[in-house]
This record gives C-alpha cells, structure tokens and sequence, in this order.
C-alpha cells in the first residue's frame, strides 16, 4: 500500500470501492460506478473533510492530527460512520499514525485487510475481496458486510 492513498481524514482509500473499481476496472461487469483514483492522487484532498473544512479543502494540512482541533467535531462524526458501517475507524488510523509512523501503519492495514484467498484487499464498504467475491455484489448490488460471512 502507498502513503499517498491515506487521504487527510485517515481513510485509507486503497480499500474504497471507488478506487478498487478502478483498479480492477469492474464496470466492464456490468455496473456503472464511480471510479476514484483516491483523495490525494486525485488532488482534491479529502472528499469526506474538503468542502467543510477550510484546513483541509486548502490543502494546508496532510493529516488531520495536524490540526489544533483535531479531532473535531467533524471528523468524529465521520469516524462514527465509517467505524459503525464499514469497520474502519479514521480516528483510530490517525492515532495510530500519529504515534507509530506511516510506515508500520501501512504495514499493519495491508495484513489487516489482506484476503485470504489471493492476497488482495478486501473492500472496506462492503466487507468483500472484489478479485475473489465480485459475484456477490453482481447478484446484490446493495451487499453489505456480513457479520456471519467472515469468521
Ligand atoms: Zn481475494
């Protein structure tokens, strides 16, 4: 994994279904989704944080644990989506990065999200390897972690 796709929020868009569909281009499966090459190599910042909040929209901070407001108010509403829906906590990656470096957290997200199966990403918003598992989402488009499908 690569520094540049832990966007400014601490989510880490090399497990986001917009990047992964780029990636493994999926819509020749037949869906029409958005592909996203992630925050920071698309150069918009943070599509969670930019268009409300001034430090990050300018650009004038690469993390948010940067900021003397950090975590705002914001970010902690964010982070209670994101940890409730999709298994990430962005405050928590933050944290993690803030005290133990960008490097071991790269190390630690790729072990953490690795398939089992060939060794790709699993999706954090739906929980799927969209390499090994992309005809689940074909039959539900809607499909969303399943707690009784994992361990
Ligand atoms: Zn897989």
């Amino acid at each position: 994994m690569n520094e540049d796709l832990i966007a400014p929020c601490g989510m880490n868009c090399g497990l986001c279904i917009a990047f992964q569909f780029k990636e493994l281009d999926l819509n020749k499966k037949g869906f029409q989704k958005k592909y996203c090459l992630g925050c920071i190599p698309r150069g918009e910042h943070c599509v969670h944080m930019a268009s409300t909040c001034e430090m990050i929209g300018g650009g004038k901070l690469r993390l948010c644990f940067e900021c003397s407001s950090y975590p705002c108010r914001r970010l902690k509403a964010l982070d209670k989506r994101y940890s409730s829906k999709y298994h990430m906590s962005m405050i928590e990656n933050l944290d993690y990065i803030q005290a133990n470096g960008m490097e071991r957290f790269l190390k630690n997200e790729e072990a953490k999200w690795k398939c089992p199966n060939c060794g790709g990403k699993i999706c954090c918003h739906n929980g799927l390897c969209l390499n090994c598992d992309i005809d689940v989402l074909v039959g539900n488009r809607k499909y969303r972690w399943d707690e009784n499908r994992r361990e």
